[in-house]
């Protein structure tokens, strides 16, 4: 069978570079805390655990005695901050009870806060573009109060209140399609705003998106490998579909069998941004013997 990688595919630079963070941190003999899953991933996410980076869904859920280990800052253990980053409160609660801080907050997400907070200082309201509850726009939301400003989430066009007024700042969550930042952009034009735009949105999902829409339109079927509870691999599985209507979204190669590729002879395979390259490597081999 000829098997073909999306031109994109995988984890993305943010979510690798927490992976390897957290993975130092295991290595070197520490015991790590990540606030949340670091990654939408429940194999690696387990994974982690077995190794010693165990996921708490906040810093009070640490264990008793990681805690008093940290308040005499004898082998405090590390709390890692996954690629979303997180509030300004949650971190200095972290820091607060002396645990120490492995900060893998992407990069481009550092820089969404960061924009956030600036619109805030300049005097702006600050619409923040984004899926309200998630914890990265929770993150844009507090850094940009904590600056003072105060705050509107908007999924689209259709959210944003009436009877704003300049200066207005947009800043968008980072995986936002950029067809509705400009949406969003012109609509607080259409109420006579003359908004500030920060474009902080990620190139990296989109060109996951496009370079599966390439693969699906040319292979008999396709491969879409991530966490049904990751977006970003949902979304792209729903992309393939449009053009490959035998596209399976599985979580690992144990969920694949042969008789589903009967008549195959080009097998494309893709993967969301929470999935490492292992996974990838096994679901290729798998479908290579087919
Ligand atoms: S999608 Fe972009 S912003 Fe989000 S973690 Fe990956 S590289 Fe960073």
């Amino acid at each position: 069978m000829e098997v073909i990688r999306a031109k994109r595919a995988g984890a993305c630079y943010g979510v690798q570079r927490a992976l390897d963070m957290a993975a130092e941190v295991i290595e070197a003999g520490g015991r790590a805390y990540t606030l949340g899953p670091l990654i939408h991933n429940p194999q690696v996410v387990d994974e982690l655990a077995a190794r010693g980076a165990a996921a708490v869904a906040s810093v009070e859920d640490i264990p008793a005695a990681a805690r008093t280990d940290a308040a005499a800052a004898d082998g405090a253990p590390a709390v890692v901050i996954r690629s979303h980053g997180v509030t300004p409160e949650v971190l200095a609660a972290v820091e607060e009870r002396g645990f120490s801080v492995v900060d893998a907050t992407c990069p481009h997400v550092s820089r969404a806060q960061a924009a956030a907070a600036e619109l805030a200082r300049e005097g702006c309201r600050v619409v923040v573009l984004g899926e309200a509850g998630h914890p990265e726009v929770e993150g844009l939301t507090a850094w940009a109060r904590q600056a003072g400003g105060k705050v509107d989430v908007v999924a689209g066009p259709g959210e944003i209140p009436a009877g704003l007024y300049d200066p207005v700042g947009v800043v968008a969550q980072t995986t936002q399609r950029k067809e509705n930042l400009e949406a969003v952009v012109a609509a607080l034009r259409e109420q006579g705003l003359d908004p500030i735009v920060k474009n902080t949105i990620c190139s990296a999902t989109r060109q996951r998106q496009e370079a599966a829409a390439d693969l699906a339109a040319a292979v008999d079927a396709m491969v879409v490998i991530g966490g049904r509870n990751s977006s970003n691999t949902t979304r792209l599985a729903e992309v393939c579909a449009l053009t490959c209507p035998r596209t399976f979204h599985i979580e690992s190669v144990d969920e694949l069998n042969a008789t589903a590729f009967a008549g195959c002879r080009r097998i494309g395979v893709t993967a969301g941004a929470s999935t490492p390259e292992n996974q990838i490597a096994s679901v290729e081999a798998f479908l290579k013997t087919l």
